[in-house]
């Protein structure tokens, strides 16, 4: 550590006054970003002008929005690559531009659906609480594209779009999916375009899907709500599982292995709920979307 510089009684006072002035901006700027009245692109403004918030570590900052705890600004800087110490002013511009998407200018928003993406293990009851949902008329859901053959009771364009493999490979090069993956030997992709519209007009936006696919999502819209649906036990989601007379015995198999992998991965997510009663869970997503 440098040593100290020898300062005189009066330098002294200065910086304490000083420091006081700094701390009282900065407790003053937490206020406005909490209530909303500050977004985090006027703080960048205004630092180029203060010294007090452009010294202001950045972690500080993201954990006065609300909504947003401690927690969840180290995990936000932390996939961001951004050090816990950085300070405003060391921002690097992909690092501002990162951070302003991940919290955008509220006004800019408004007008926009929240993306709720529900997530979790094969056989949780994720599609039973989409369906619930989509009556509710409090969602847009989104429906799927996959290459897995259609069960008896589903319809294409209802249920998902079935695509033959050659149509899921001209779908992935021509970048129209939001986000796609493989899950248990079929692929299952998000169209963006009407995801984008429904956004855009509005609507609040769900999306059904497995994990890899949620993690793709929060990397290219941050703003999205990660839910992860949990069984309200092992055994219980073993029984679904094993009672889903419509797959063979090898899917079931191949499931309750991805599912196994699947429970492991539920802390990346915003939210974890249990599927104790649907209505329970459809009432928890419907209130995410009057947040904020
Ligand atoms: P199922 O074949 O039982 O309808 O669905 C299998 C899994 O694929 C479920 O976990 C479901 O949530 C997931 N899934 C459905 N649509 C999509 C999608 O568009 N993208 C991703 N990544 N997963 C999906």
């Amino acid at each position: 550590m440098p040593t100290p510089p020898k300062l005189t009684p009066e330098q002294r006072n200065d910086a304490l006054a000083k420091s006081t002035a700094a701390r009282q901006v900065r407790a003053a700027i937490k206020a406005r970003v909490k209530t909303g009245e500050l977004a985090l692109s006027a703080i960048f403004e205004l630092a180029t002008n203060d010294e007090a918030i452009a010294k202001m570590r950045v972690v500080e900052l993201l954990e006065s929005f609300a909504g947003v705890g401690k927690v969840r600004a180290i995990a936000t800087l932390d996939r961001l690559s951004i050090s816990q110490t950085r300070r405003v002013q060391g921002l690097g511009t992909a690092q501002r531009a990162n951070l302003l998407r991940e919290f955008p200018d509220r006004k800019a928003t408004a007008q926009r659906g929240k993306l709720i993406v529900l997530s979790g293990p094969g056989g949780v009851g994720k599609s039973t609480v989409a369906k619930a949902l989509r009556q509710t008329q409090s969602f847009w859901v989104s429906v799927s594209a996959t290459t897995r053959t259609a069960r008896h009771n589903e319809k294409d364009g209802v249920d998902y779009y079935f695509y033959s493999d050659e149509e899921f490979d001209s779908a992935v090069k021509s970048a129209l999916f939001l986000e796609w993956a493989e899950f248990a030997g079929s692929r299952y992709g998000t169209p963006r375009k009407p995801v984008e519209d429904a956004l855009r007009g509005g609507k609040n936006v769900l999306l059904e899907i497995e994990i890899a696919g949620a993690r793709q999502v929060k990397e290219r819209a941050p703003e999205a709500v990660l839910v992860f649906l949990q069984p309200p036990s092992w055994e219980e989601l073993v029984s679904r599982l094993e009672g889903r007379g419509t797959d063979s015995k090898e899917r079931r198999a191949a499931r309750l292995a991805l599912a196994q992998d699947e429970l492991a991965q539920s802390s990346f997510f915003d939210l974890n709920v249990i599927n104790e009663r649907v209505e329970e869970v459809v009432e928890r997503l419907i209130g995410l979307t009057n947040h904020q």
